[in-house]
């Protein structure tokens, strides 16, 4: 399935500084669309370009444009942010966690718009009506509201785990753990009393095939197993 295009909007951004940090989030977090709405802060002013270091390209592929619509056309599902969640009447105000939209609801659109407001008054009610929805971070309640360029940079965080493949290290193949239990079985019948041998290698079979061992650690780990065993057999050889 092809990942969904993402667009990251902000509103009326006021601080160059913060501008720059969310220009280099958007390089860091591959943003496909990056849409300015009436900024107040100048993506060619130079502490922007500063702050953005090898993200200030996205600096000159930001599209400025006045007011919150335009920002949105064409997108499949625009998501408003906000560090202000409502009581049960307020639905304007009812949010679903940045988490939970990443996982769970960004998935189903093909673009995906994610907006941000101002440093000073965030986004007002208006513009949050303009959006399908709602996407908070939780925090402290007794202080919720995040910088701005750290909210963003959590929210694209979450939608990158969530739209692509994260595997760091490549896991260690079945195959591989069969390999490490059959050099270790041997070891356990030469050196564990019999009667509990059973309750060992259960254990072991256990934390192997729980376990999230990548394979470089799986070739280290079979590697340490048959140097032991060899060196058991030897010994018992010699007593
Ligand atoms: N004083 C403003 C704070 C705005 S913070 C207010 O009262 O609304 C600037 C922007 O950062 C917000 O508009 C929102 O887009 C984002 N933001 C900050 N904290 C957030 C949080 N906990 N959850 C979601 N977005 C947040």
């Amino acid at each position: 399935m092809q990942r969904g295009i993402v667009r990251l909007v902000l509103v009326g951004i006021e601080g160059e500084i913060n501008l720059g940090f969310i220009a280099r989030l958007a390089a860091n977090f591959k943003v496909d669309e990056f849409y300015l709405v009436a900024p107040r802060a100048s993506p060619d002013s130079q502490e922007a370009r500063r702050f953005a270091a090898n993200g200030s390209y996205m600096l000159d592929k930001a599209i400025v444009v006045e007011n919150l619509d335009e920002a949105l056309r064409g997108v499949d599902i625009a998501a408003c942010t906000s560090a202000k969640i409502g009581q049960r009447s307020d639905v304007i105000r009812h949010a679903v966690s940045a988490r939970e939209f990443a996982e769970e609801i960004a998935p189903r659109y093909t673009r995906i718009g994610i907006v941000f407001g101002r440093e000073s008054v965030g986004l007002t009610r208006d513009e949050l009506t303009k959006c399908n929805l709602l996407v908070h971070i939780p925090a402290n309640p007794e202080y919720p509201v995040l910088n701005l360029s750290h909210a963003v940079g959590i929210v694209l965080y979450e939608l990158w785990q969530s739209l692509h493949v994260v595997e760091l290290h490549e896991k260690a193949p079945e195959k591989q753990l069969s390999y490490i239990y059959e050099k270790l079985e041997p070891l356990i019948d030469l050196v564990v009393d019999k009667e509990r041998s059973q309750h060992v290698k259960a254990a072991i079979k256990h934390i192997l095939w729980k376990s999230k061992i990548t394979s470089g650690e799986a070739s280290a780990l079979y590697y340490f197993a048959k140097k032991l065993r060899r060196l058991v057999e030897e010994c018992v050889k010699r007593c």
